[in-house]
């Protein structure tokens, strides 16, 4: 098995290189690689984000079957009735007039980005599809799809990053609604699928003014919502665009009350994500006290911080479909990640924001590093058994995760 690896990683990087554009380059998907990585048992995704998730075609046949969404004439999808601007039609509509998969996809992608900076209309993609998981019936049908997509490609625990807006009932709503919809997926396909969610705030303008709102939703749902005795909420998150937001020191008291207030709670912190060596984000995540850092792409210019990162065995969330489409790193071989790899800093390999990056979570993000850095089937195992290792899951599903990872592992390299 590990030689026909060898051989598949060899064929592709003789085909697509390490630059891999997994929006425009079709035909990497139907890639024998591509296949052999679709079918790993791969442990878990610990860094997807809400409603970002599913492959555009996916996205499409959801709407199709809501009508009671709505896709305006500027291309945001909306709940059906007050408020639903003038012309807006619902998805059946849409593709009866002649729209295709192909027009969604360069609208609700980075691949529409033109010239502006890529991360305006990335957060642009936000705004336009924001709503639809607009009630919690949606949210059901939504995560059912979502995990059952996961099993299909071998992913048996997800980490899923999520702001619990509106009232504490609408939060209440959402959050029994991911239970049901990971209660679904189990008794269909297999009882060991976990779902956790790591509650988001934002830094930004439009989410700094909720912060408090957010972060008191989580706290609620996270008394209220249990799978089995064990929190739906592991942990929480500040997200947005770091060069352009708030930074972190603005809620690192915040953050630091939140975890005093309630213990088990965990800590995992986007800061890093920026070509800048002019921002302190990732020294105020350590100060806050991140069990993993979310990307951390520019560790590479604070040595120290590198090493204190090491020395701590803090976990790097890597995503690198998502920086090579918001423009960070266009060559997997020059992903700086290898080198913290190299040095002994844990890592997992994560999707970030699938459906609007990329054509499916995760598998891509395997294959980037696979070739990229050369890894060998082992490589790609241990960064498997990393996402169950370094997953905020309590440690008794943890241990039953990984235990059935191993199997499932020997069982497919043989
Ligand atoms: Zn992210």
């Amino acid at each position: 098995m590990s030689q026909e690896f060898e051989s598949l990683k060899t064929a592709f990087k003789e085909q697509f290189g390490t630059r891999i554009d997994f929006l425009r380059d079709s035909a990497v998907y139907s890639s024998p690689l591509y296949m052999f990585l679709r079918a790993l048992p791969k442990g878990a995704d610990l860094h997807a984000h809400a409603d970002a998730i599913l492959p555009m075609s996916e996205q499409v046949a959801f709407l199709k079957d809501h009508p009671e969404l709505v896709i305006t004439p500027e291309w945001q999808i909306h709940y059906t009735g007050v408020g639903a601007p003038y012309g807006s039609r619902t998805m059946s509509e849409c593709l009866d007039e002649g729209l295709t998969v192909e027009d969604f996809r360069k609208q609700w992608t980075v691949l529409g980005a033109g010239s502006e900076r890529t991360w305006d209309w990335f957060e642009g993609i936000f705004t336009k599809c924001g709503s639809i998981c607009t009630t919690p019936s949606l949210v059901l049908d939504y995560y059912t799809r979502v995990l059952r997509y996961y099993h299909s490609i071998g992913v048996e625990h997800l980490e899923l990053r999520c702001p619990f807006f509106g009232t504490r009932d609408d939060a209440l709503a959402r959050a029994q609604a991911f239970l049901r919809a990971l209660e679904t997926v189990r008794s269909e396909t297999d009882p060991a699928l976990t779902l956790r969610i790591v509650a988001c705030a934002g830094k930004n303008d439009v989410w700094d003014p909720q912060f408090d709102t957010l972060m008191d939703n989580a706290m609620y749902v996270r008394e209220q919502v249990k799978d089995g005795d064990e929190p739906l909420v592991v942990a929480i998150d500040i997200v947005n665009d770091e060069d352009r937001s708030y930074s972190l020191a603005r809620y690192e008291e915040r953050v630091r009350r939140i975890l005093a207030e309630h213990p088990g709670l965990h800590l995992t912190l986007h800061a890093g994500e920026s070509l800048s060596g002019e921002n302190n984000e990732i020294a105020i995540a350590l100060r806050c006290g991140i069990e993993r850092l979310g990307h951390g792409f520019n560790l590479y210019r604070y040595p120290l911080l590198e090493e204190e990162i090491r020395s701590k065995g803090i976990c790097m969330e890597i995503c690198p479909v998502s920086n090579a489409a918001l423009g960070y790193c266009s060559d997997f071989a020059k992903h700086p990640a290898a080198a913290y790899r190299a040095s002994g800093i844990p890592l997992v390999i994560c999707s970030d924001d699938p459906a609007y990056q990329a054509d499916e979570p995760l598998v891509g993000d395997l294959l980037a590093v696979a070739v990229g850095w050369d890894l060998s089937l082992e490589d790609v195992g241990e960064l498997c058994r990393n996402s169950i290792k370094y997953s905020f899951l309590d440690p008794a599903s943890q241990a039953r995760l990984l235990s059935k990872w191993e199997k499932d592992w020997a069982k497919y390299v043989g």
